[in-house]
């Protein structure tokens, strides 16, 4: 395991790795990975480049960011600024360069909205270069980078409005919280320590006082379906669910929603692995939980939902040296790369 602190330190990782023969893992703070029970063999690069750049232009600001910041700190410190883009995404662990990977999202706020331009080294052309938006093709938590090790992120260049003002707010819970109407905006600072409040109460804030914090986070995307699917999903739960218009005719379901009504509700399982008991997309280690009892709980709650309704859902974590399509009942050999 080497710390990343230099762009020059990511293309020795690489021809280190590649002279070995050993495969490469580039890590920020690891808040989103399910990491096999054998390890992983290989190089492990934790990305820990350092520098926040500022150039101010009128009402924009435009902020070039180390891979390797912490995400949490930098939200705080843009809300301090004033600079507007990022309020809602408060309280999300890891570091900068892991955003853009997954786009990361909360609160109907994505980070790919505030992104100019993603530095990278591209290990197919063995060089670095440098990303526009639309080179990155960021989706609903989705990017070119996900699930590709083509790309390693080594600084983020983000554009704010400078404003103390956060965008429209649309989330229900959010919008009860701080006491105004939908599509209002709040001051950002407010909107930061309100979402960060309710994030607690949901166990989504790692902290050592919480064990229902000890989770990658949310562990399945919000599956997005056509309205078909939805008529299935109503008749058989016998209630509407709750749906989010996703453009061209399509829905966005709740996959907490769906799993509770699957059968499994917060504090589900009684082994060491189980479903949070604040939220039920987390699943916890409940203490010495191993890789592959993590992952049969989870693949109990992917095949229960889809049982019930018809909708597979689908992972959101990286998988490190374990796989998450395996068949239901398998083997149990989870060695090697997840792939596609
Ligand atoms: P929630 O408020 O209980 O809502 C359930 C789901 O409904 C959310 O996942 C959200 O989708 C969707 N939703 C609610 N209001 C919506 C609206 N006005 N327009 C579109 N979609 C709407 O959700 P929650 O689980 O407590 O999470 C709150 C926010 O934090 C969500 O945005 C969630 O994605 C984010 N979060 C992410 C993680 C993670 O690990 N990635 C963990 C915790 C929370 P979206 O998820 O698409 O927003």
């Amino acid at each position: 395991m080497a710390d990343v602190e230099r762009e020059d330190d990511v293309a020795a990782a690489v021809r280190e790795a590649d002279a070995r023969g050993e495969p490469l893992l580039v890590l920020g703070e690891g808040s989103n990975v399910v990491v096999g029970d054998e390890g992983f063999a290989g190089l492990v690069a934790r990305m820990a480049i350092p520098g926040i750049q500022v150039e101010r232009a009128g009402d924009r600001v435009t902020v070039d960011v180390g891979a390797g910041e912490g995400w949490d700190a930098f939200v705080t410190r843009c809300v301090s600024e004033g600079w507007r883009g990022v309020e809602c995404l408060g309280g999300i662990p890891g570091r900068v360069g892991a955003t853009p990977i997954q786009n990361v999202g909360a609160y109907g706020q994505e980070v790919g909205e505030s992104i100019v331009s993603v530095r990278v080294f591209d290990r197919t052309r063995g060089r670095f270069s440098t990303m526009d938006a639309a080179a990155c093709g960021f989706g609903y938590r989705a990017s070119v980078f996900k699930r590709s090790d083509r790309w390693i992120v080594t600084r983020v260049r983000f554009a704010f409005d400078r404003s103390g003002e956060s965008v429209p707010l649309r989330y229900a819970e959010l919008v009860r919280a701080l006491g105004v109407r939908d599509g209002d905006r709040a001051p950002a600072h407010r909107v930061r320590e309100t979402i960060v409040a309710l994030r607690r109460t949901k166990g989504m804030v790692v902290s050592a006082d919480d064990p229902d914090s000890v989770s990658a986070g949310s562990f399945f995307v919000n599956p997005v379906v056509d309205a078909a699917a939805v008529a299935r999903v109503e008749a058989a739960a016998g209630e509407r669910p709750p749906r989010f218009d996703a453009g061209e005719g399509r829905h966005k379901l709740a996959a907490a929603w769906l799993v509770e009504r699957a059968g499994f509700p917060k504090g589900w399982g009684s082994g060491r692995a189980g479903v949070s008991r604040k939220h039920a997309l987390a699943l916890v280690n409940r203490g010495g939980a191993t890789a592959r009892e993590l992952l049969a709980c989870a693949r109990a709650i992917r095949d229960g939902v889809r049982s019930r309704f018809g909708v597979t859902l689908e992972p959101e974590p990286v998988f490190v040296g374990c796989v998450w399509d395996e068949p239901t009942g398998g083997s149990g050999e989870e060695h090697g790369h997840q792939g596609e």
